[in-house]
């Protein structure tokens, strides 16, 4: 079971009967409700989809809960599909956050609500609601905690009096995925001083988010950028100390890139690298002293929190939000519920992660 879904069911509040719902609390009965979830391929989309579906039908609700593959007309297809099958809500994970504009209009003509799932839809007014984790602070969480990794900060977050110059390499997730730009200028942000001070330097000049992005958060495009960085930039001689990796996938690339390239021993260690959604394998990762970071998002609260809303929408209910600002899909500003992203290391993986139940110590095994 979720944990937190009867907190935060009871918790959920707002005005009754403002005009804002699908239909009446009857007619809504044990309705269908579409979840359109990216890809199987990275595991935290697996737990996500799992976790509305379970929370949704413990509601009474039916659920037509589909994958698209990361191939984006499958997706629209799929939504499509929902629409015509007489689905009352959508929860949808976008692959790229615009492309779903035509089958949102037709949502918004046949009165069903749309509820942007972790990622933004973006480019349509037909955006009712958008729960996520705060997409800026990821970013930077995981440049402070490459900066702690690099001995910049102390464990309290302190500036230490280490001086650098030390080599990082950049990398950013997809471009067509809105949350990309909120880590990555999250993440800059953090590490500007460092880098306008000299004691970051980053080695290959490829500072830019067009520069830095990996279509798709693909791990294999990623590992194949680092392998060429290594070769092209550090042929000198000289070693990468750290790496901003936006997404545990990529980070499992990246440290395979550099095993390849001779890092991992004792003359070379691998350098300090992040990432994000505390991935199995990721975590495992960490474990055994390879990837440095990783930022935990716990799934079943997002979860929680979609299907709460979806049951306000369709029973009557405003669904509760805590930021109506932040979130402009470039045609409204889209209300939303953010949760708090959590940085997990070595030292804290196992209070975070086992002791949460979000994963039992086998499966860190
Ligand atoms: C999510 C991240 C995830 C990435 C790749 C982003 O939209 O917010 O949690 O790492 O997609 O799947």
């Amino acid at each position: 079971a979720a944990v937190g879904f009867a907190f935060s069911l009871a918790a959920c509040s707002g005005g009754r009967g403002n005009g804002d719902t699908a239909a009446s609390s009857s007619d809504n009965k044990g309705a269908l409700v579409g979840v359109a979830m990216p890809t199987k391929v990275s595991e935290r989309w697996i737990k996500d989809g799992n976790a509305v579906k379970e929370d949704l039908e413990k509601l009474g609700y039916k659920v037509d809960l589909e994958y698209a593959d990361n191939k984006i007309p499958q997706q629209v297809l799929q939504v499509s599909n929902m629409i015509t099958k007489g689905a009352k809500v959508l929860v949808i994970a976008s692959i790229d956050g615009g492309s779903l504009s035509d089958q949102l209009d037709a949502a918004a003509k046949a009165g069903i609500k749309v509820i942007s799932y972790d990622r933004l839809l973006t480019g349509s007014k037909n955006v009712d609601y958008y729960v996520s984790f705060d997409n800026y602070k990821v970013g930077v969480d995981q440049a402070n905690s490459l900066l702690t990794g690099l001995g910049f900060l102390d464990a309290n977050g302190k500036k230490t009096d280490k001086k650098g110059p030390l080599n990082v390499e950049l990398f950013a997730g997809s471009p067509d995925d809105n949350n990309a730009t909120f880590f990555f200028n999250g993440a800059m942000d953090t590490l500007k001083p460092y880098i306008d001070d000299g004691s970051i330097v980053i080695k290959s000049g490829q500072t830019g988010f067009t520069q830095v992005a990996t279509l798709q958060w693909d791990p294999a495009t990623a590992k194949a950028r680092m392998q060429n960085l290594v070769a092209k930039s550090y042929s000198d001689g000289a070693n990468v100390d750290g790496v901003l990796s936006p997404y545990d996938g990529m980070s499992i690339g990246i440290v395979s890139a550099l095993q390849g390239a001779g890092y991992g021993g004792a003359a070379k260690p691998l350098p300090i690298i992040t990432g994000q959604d505390a991935e199995a394998a990721s975590v495992k990762s960490i474990i055994a002293g390879q990837q440095y970071s990783t930022i935990y998002k716990d799934t079943r609260k997002l979860a929680d929190q979609a299907a709460v809303m979806t049951n306000d929408l369709l029973t009557g209910k405003k669904p509760e939000t805590n930021d109506d600002k932040t979130y402009n899909n470039k045609v409204v500003v889209v209300p939303t519920y953010l949760f708090q992203p959590t940085v997990v290391t070595k030292a804290n993986y196992k209070e975070v992660l086992v002791d949460s139940g979000y994963y039992t110590p086998a499966q860190l095994q």
